[in-house]
């Protein structure tokens, strides 16, 4: 078969497809740089933890190695060590204040000399480390005290919280940077906080220092993810973009050629594949030929000769069924045109319309060069409109049969007793011909109801003075009976199939 017999996808399954596939590549390729978005803001919160904690590391073991040189002197008066803890405190950049410590007490410091403080050894994690907000000196100001002790004694240095929270910062820039020792942390304004460390939203990275009881977290505000994106990728979403309009046009376009008979028709009639068949019809008295209809027949190229059932309901859908109308009336003419000189009596030529054909007043034109195309009377041209499909009774159709009337064109009810014609509409559109369905045809001598709704058909055309055509007449009782209630004409195999033009020209001559 030339054309699947798939319905076409409603209009709004069409654009759904055509948007699906437009936005496709577009929700991928962004969820792809979401994901690349994300590993690279991780692998940037790793580096920055990763050089905090070397920083700190380096910074705490200039602390510690203050302690390690004053340890030796814990026990020894004040008076003695002083100097000592100060000249740490000057060599050594990190280190704020040293102190030294006998039996848990801090006896001698650098800033004050004699001193007395208990020291709590709990205060420190591991013993080590203890991360203060200030004391009595510098209060609200963050301090991390590194204790070392040994025996009865012990030494004490400090490091001054402006260094951790500079280096915080320094390090940190765009990173959300925090240093924490034990149950404290220290955040980038320089602030002590208790409690466990907030989680941190996007890319978290946490690193325990091998060497000291400190850890250190990096990572990334809420939405960073797309701060980055919108930062960073502008011209990657551009390629997006493009490939997101690309795509749906390839969508759309396949979906035309896959979804639409009509593409392949066009095709066809352009390439003059659509052909006029013949079939005879004959008095119903003499047998004579009084004319023809034309049938419509796709000469595929791979398929062969297509019966038109097989297409002309795509057609009609697509529209293109005037147009494919248009073409066999013009090749109809020119083959009967140059010959209607020698026809006897005014020829009858039937042509099949559809509803779309309603619409305008195109199909006025069309007869009228059709009819151009024959010697004067020489022809009556019937246009054939099935029962099964009425047509609205409007001011355009109003105005198209009439003037159709004007030009003597006449009006056949095809296929008719199978549709909802009603007298009145026999009226308003001035029908000529009732053409009454082969159905019916074929049931006389076997079917009574069909037989007497045949005979009511050829009653009432009788009384409303319309010709009468019986379609599908194939066996000489048929013919016999129909003659026998004065039908007009008949067509059927009986007579004549339908015929290519160059039999029909030739028999056309013996009859
Ligand atoms: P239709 O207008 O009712 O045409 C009569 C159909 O009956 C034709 O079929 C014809 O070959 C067939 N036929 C004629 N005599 C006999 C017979 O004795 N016995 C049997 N069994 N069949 C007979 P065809 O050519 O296959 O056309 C089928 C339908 O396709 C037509 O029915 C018509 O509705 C449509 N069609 C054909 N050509 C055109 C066209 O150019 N335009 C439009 N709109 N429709 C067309
Ligand atoms: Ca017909
Ligand atoms: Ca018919």
């Amino acid at each position: 078969m030339p054309l699947t017999v798939k319905p076409r996808r409603k209009r709004s399954a069409r654009i759904a497809v055509t948007l699906i596939s437009g936005l496709l590549p577009i929700v991928l390729g962004s969820f792809i740089l979401y994901l690349q978005a994300g590993r690279t803001l991780q692998q940037g919160s790793q580096q920055t933890a990763q050089e905090a904690l070397q920083q700190f590391e380096l910074m705490l073991d200039n602390t510690a190695q203050a302690a390690r040189e004053l340890l030796p002197l814990a026990g020894q008066t004040c008076e003695n060590v002083k100097l000592a803890l100060r000249e740490q405190v000057i060599r050594r950049p990190f280190v704020r204040s040293t102190n030294l410590v006998w039996d848990n007490n801090l006896y001698c410091s650098s800033l004050f000399g004699n001193f007395k403080e208990p020291v709590n050894a709990g205060d420190y994690v591991q013993g080590r480390l203890w991360l203060m907000n200030g004391n009595p000196v510098t209060p609200n100001t963050a301090l991390l005290v590194y204790r070392l002790s040994e025996g009865r004694g012990g030494a004490l240095t400090t490091l001054d919280g402006y260094h951790l929270s500079n280096m915080l910062r320094l390090i940190g820039r765009q990173t959300m940077l925090r240093l924490q020792v034990g149950a404290s942390w220290l955040s980038m304004d320089g602030r002590v906080h208790e409690g466990a460390l907030p989680q941190i939203p996007v890319a978290q990275s946490l690193l325990d220092s091998s060497r000291y009881a400190f850890s250190v977290s990096a990572g990334f505000p809420e939405g960073e993810t797309w701060r980055y994106m919108a930062s960073n990728y502008p011209p990657l979403f551009s390629l997006l973009v493009f490939f997101g309009v690309v795509s749906a046009a390839i969508g759309h376009v396949l979906q035309k050629r896959s979804t639409s008979p009509s593409h392949e028709m066009l095709r066809a009639l352009e390439a003059n594949e659509f052909i006029p068949y013949f079939q005879p019809v004959v008095h119903g008295d003499s047998k004579k030929w009084s004319g023809a209809e034309v049938l419509m027949r796709w000469n595929h190229p791979k398929e062969g000769l297509v019966r038109p059932d097989l297409f002309i309901p795509f057609a009609e859908h697509s529209g293109l069924i005037v147009p494919m109308t248009r073409a066999l009336m013009r090749q109809t003419a020119a083959l009967l045109g140059p010959r209607s000189s020698t026809f006897a009596a005014p020829f009858h030529i039937g042509i099949n319309i559809t509803a779309s054909h309603c619409r305008d007043l195109a199909l006025v034109n069309d007869c009228r060069e059709f009819l151009a195309s024959f010697a004067p009377d020489s022809v009556s041209l019937v246009l054939e409109l099935t029962e099964r499909e009425l047509i609205e009774p409007t001011e355009i159709t109003q105005q198209l049969f009439e003037q159709l009337h004007a030009l003597g064109v006449k009006i056949a009810i095809d296929d008719f007793g199978t549709g909802h014609s009603s007298l009145g509409y026999l009226r308003r559109f001035n029908v000529d011909f009732l053409k009454i369905d082969q159905s019916f045809v074929a049931m006389i001598g076997v079917d009574a109801l069909s037989r007497h709704i045949l005979d009511t058909i050829i009653e009432l055309s009788a009384k409303l003075d319309l010709g009468i055509v019986a379609e599908g007449v194939e066996t000489q009782a048929q013919a016999d009976y129909l003659t026998a209630h004065n039908v007009n004409f008949l067509q059927g195999y009986l007579y004549g199939k339908p015929m290519p033009a160059a039999d029909f020209i030739s028999a056309l001559s013996h009859h």
